[in-house]
């Protein structure tokens, strides 16, 4: 089974929970035995960001993997100090936007996506995660309409000052806002589209509307580079 390892955790002395993502089972928490002794033929490359061929045994409470090849560590990722933040960044961003067994589209994206950043070469770590964030929402069914009002359909070009908006679900004219309620919904906030950093917003603000739980500011990543 073809998977990406999001995490893992110690259980007891000797075994790890490991948190991974494959196509075919989705999110899944699988124990590893032994992990930690040093004998261990698996440990080495059972690390976050790691792309693993792994094979599960499936026991009474409990899904136990028992080998796993390496298929792909994403070396230029994990020799770039900027990359390997991204890299963590999208595993904990996709580990919290998951919930266990979600079907394989997530795993294309993160697959991808991390093929992508291991040779693209990165300008902003922002905006590059902005984009990311983009075809993951589209994975899990909460893509923003960015082409057209979100209200009336008129096409970007013909639209008067668009406005990015999460309660309208992306795209919206100033004047189309009023449209749904007139009034504000508490949750409701505009950005203009004058740069990338609107959009980051809108982004953020985006996928924190759509999820029962706030999910961090990646646009801090900036700050933690520092
Ligand atoms: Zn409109």
């Amino acid at each position: 089974m073809d998977a990406i390892v999001l995490g893992r955790k110690d259980v007891g002395e000797y075994n790890q929970w490991v948190v991974c993502l494959s196509q075919k089972y989705g999110k899944q928490q699988y124990l590893m035995r032994g992990v930690k002794k040093i004998t261990s033929k698996n440990a080495a490359h059972i690390e976050p960001c790691s792309f693993i061929d792994a094979t599960v045994v499936s026991g009474k409470d409990l899904d136990i993997l028992t080998t796993s090849y390496l298929q792909d560590s994403f070396t230029l990722i994990q020799q770039d100090y900027v990359k390997r933040l991204m890299a963590d960044t999208i595993l904990r961003i996709v580990d919290l936007l998951t919930i266990s067994g979600e079907d394989g589209q997530v795993f294309d994206v993160l697959l991808s996506g991390l093929y992508s950043l291991s040779t693209d070469s990165v300008v902003s770590a922002v905006r590059w995660i902005d984009l990311f964030m983009l075809q993951l929402c589209e994975a899990i069914g909460i893509v923003p309409v960015l082409d057209r009002c979100c209200v009336c359909g008129k096409s970007r070009r013909e639209m008067n000052t668009p406005v990015l908006s999460a309660l309208h679900g992306g795209v919206v004219c100033r004047g189309c806002v009023g449209g749904v309620g007139k009034s504000y919904a508490p949750k409701e906030r505009l950005y203009l589209l004058k740069n990338e950093a609107d959009f980051h917003a809108f982004m953020h603000h985006h996928v924190n509307f759509h999820l029962p739980q706030d999910i961090f500011d990646w646009g801090d990543i900036e700050k933690w580079l520092k």
